[in-house]
C-alpha cells in the first residue's frame, strides 16, 4: 500500500514547481460552510467523522477564500454542507460572490429557506438553488432523512418558482427509490423544475456505512434508465433530466472529478482543502488548510492537490494502459476503500486485479431481492451528530462504536 503520509516522487517540490506552469486553474469552488444539518440522510457523503471537524470558518474568512478563489479563477461557486442555511451569513456570502462574478448555486434540503431569505437571497445576486428531495413518497423522503420534510420541500419549490429561481431538483437514488423513478419525474415536472438531477449513490461517507442496504440491482437500474429515456422524449423540453449510472455497474471508471487537482476545489467547514468531496477519508494525506496559507499556493503547490494530479502519480495496470488519458485511472476514494491504497486502479475497472471486489458487491446486491430483508438483516444507520462521534471514537479506537441503526418502515 502506497504510504500517503510520505510525499511520493509526485509531490516533490522540484516536479512541483516544473508542473506548476501547466496546471490550469480551479473552476469549480465548493465552499461547504458547515457540517450541521436538521437532515440525517442515511447516503450522506459528508464524512462520518465529521463531529471531529466542526469549527467553521468566520464570514470573514469565507469572504476571503471567495476572494481569492476568485483571483485564482475559480468561475463557479456552489454553496453547500450540510445544511448551508442554517449560518445565518448565506445572503453576505452571496452577495461578494455576486460582486466578484462568480456563478452561484445554492444547494439546500429546502430547511431554512423563508420567503424572506428568498428575497433577500435574489437581491444578493443568487443564480440557482438546488433543492434536495429524497423520493416522491412522504414515506420514504421523510423515512431516508429521518425527518418530517416532505411537505416543508414542497412548500419551498413553490417558493424557488415565485422568487423566479431556476429550479434543479436533486434526487439521490438507490434501492429503495429507484422503482418510483416515474413517479420522481411526474413530482419534478408538478412543481416546475427545469432539471432534473437523478443522483445515483455514491458510495463514501454514510452512504458506504449502508453499502449493504442502499446498493440497487442491474435491473432495477435498467428500468429506472428506460424509464428516463422515455420522459426524455416526452418531456425534454420542459425539463432535463441527468442520470448517471452508478459506477459499480461498469467496466471501466470515470474520470473522478475530472482529474484530481484539475478544475474542483472544495473547502470544508473547518477551512480544510479538499481535491474531492471525500478526500477527508484518504488517511495520511495532510489536507491543507486555508486559514494556514493562500489557496494560490494551496491549489498549485501543496502535496495534497499535487499527489494524483496528472498520470506519474500511477502503478500498474494504468501506468501502461492506453486507456490513462482517458480516465485519469478513476477515483482516488473508491481505490483506496475497495482495494487499501488510493494509488491502485480504481477497481471498478476490469483489469484492475481487484475488480472482483466490486462484482461481489454487485452480486451481493442482486442476492437481496427484498429490500427489507436486508433492512432486517442490517438496519440502516442514520447520519446525525451522536453517530458521528461514535464513529468517530471507533476510528480512534477499535470496539468504542455501538449499534445505532434503524428500520425501514420507523421513523426514528
Ligand atoms: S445529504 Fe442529507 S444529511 Fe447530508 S448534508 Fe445533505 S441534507 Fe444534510
Ligand atoms: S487500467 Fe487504469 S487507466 Fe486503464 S482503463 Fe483501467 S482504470 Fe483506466
Amino acid at each position: 500500500m502506497t504510504d500517503l503520509s510520505q510525499p511520493g516522487s509526485q509531490s516533490g517540490a522540484q516536479l512541483q514547481s516544473s508542473t506548476a506552469a501547466a496546471v490550469p486553474p480551479p473552476l469549480w469552488l465548493l465552499a461547504e460552510l458547515t457540517y450541521r444539518c436538521p437532515l440525517h440522510c442515511a447516503f450522506c457523503y459528508n464524512p462520518l467523522d465529521y463531529t471531529d471537524h466542526n469549527r467553521e470558518l468566520t464570514t470573514g474568512q469565507w469572504l476571503d477564500v471567495l476572494r481569492e478563489a476568485r483571483a485564482l479563477g475559480a468561475v463557479q461557486l456552489g454553496f453547500s454542507g450540510g445544511e448551508p442555511l442554517v449560518r445565518d451569513d448565506v445572503e453576505v456570502l452571496v452577495e461578494e460572490a455576486h460582486r466578484l462574478g462568480f456563478y452561484t448555486n445554492l444547494i439546500t434540503s429546502g430547511v431554512g429557506l423563508t420567503d424572506q431569505r428568498l428575497g433577500d437571497l435574489k437581491a444578493a445576486g443568487l443564480d440557482h438553488i438546488q433543492l434536495s428531495f429524497q423520493d416522491s413518497t412522504q414515506q420514504l423522503n421523510d423515512f431516508l432523512s429521518s425527518t418530517r420534510t416532505f411537505e416543508l420541500k414542497q412548500r419551498v419549490a413553490a417558493a424557488l418558482k415565485r422568487h423566479g429561481f431556476p429550479m434543479v431538483m436533486n434526487c439521490v437514488l438507490h434501492r429503495y427509490n429507484l422503482p418510483h423513478v416515474d413517479k420522481i419525474i411526474e413530482m419534478a415536472l408538478a412543481l416546475g423544475a427545469e432539471y432534473l438531477e437523478l443522483a445515483n449513490t455514491q458510495y463514501y461517507g454514510w452512504a458506504r456505512e449502508n453499502q449493504a442496504q442502499l446498493m440497487p440491482t442491474r435491473e432495477q437500474l435498467e428500468e429506472a434508465e428506460a424509464v428516463v429515456a422515455r420522459y426524455r422524449q416526452t418531456h425534454g423540453e420542459r425539463c432535463k433530466i441527468f442520470f448517471v449510472v452508478p459506477d459499480y455497474f461498469e467496466r471501466r471508471p470515470k474520470r473522478c472529478m475530472n482529474g484530481w487537482g484539475a478544475v474542483f476545489l472544495g473547502v470544508a467547514p473547518d477551512g480544510a482543502a479538499l481535491p474531492c468531496h471525500a478526500a477527508r477519508g484518504l488517511p495520511g494525506l495532510t489536507l491543507p488548510n486555508v486559514k494556514d496559507m493562500p489557496l494560490r499556493e494551496i491549489w498549485y503547490e501543496s502535496d495534497a492537490f499535487n499527489r494524483f494530479r496528472g498520470l506519474q502519480w500511477m502503478k500498474e495496470p494504468c501506468r501502461s494502459c492506453d486507456e490513462k488519458e482517458h480516465d485519469l485511472g478513476g477515483c482516488r476514494c473508491q481505490a483506496f476503500l475497495l482495494t487499501g491504497d488510493a494509488a491502485n486502479a480504481d477497481p471498478v475497472c476490469d483489469k484492475s486485479p481487484f475488480h472482483e471486489n466490486v462484482v461481489k458487491i454487485v452480486r451481493q446486491a442482486a442476492s437481496q431481492t427484498e429490500a427489507t430483508v436486508a433492512a432486517r438483516e442490517q438496519p440502516i444507520l442514520f447520519r446525525n451528530d451522536a453517530n458521528s462521534r461514535k464513529l468517530a471514537a471507533a476510528a480512534r479506537e477499535p470496539g468504542a462504536a455501538g449499534d445505532n441503526r434503524a428500520s425501514p418502515g420507523g421513523q426514528s
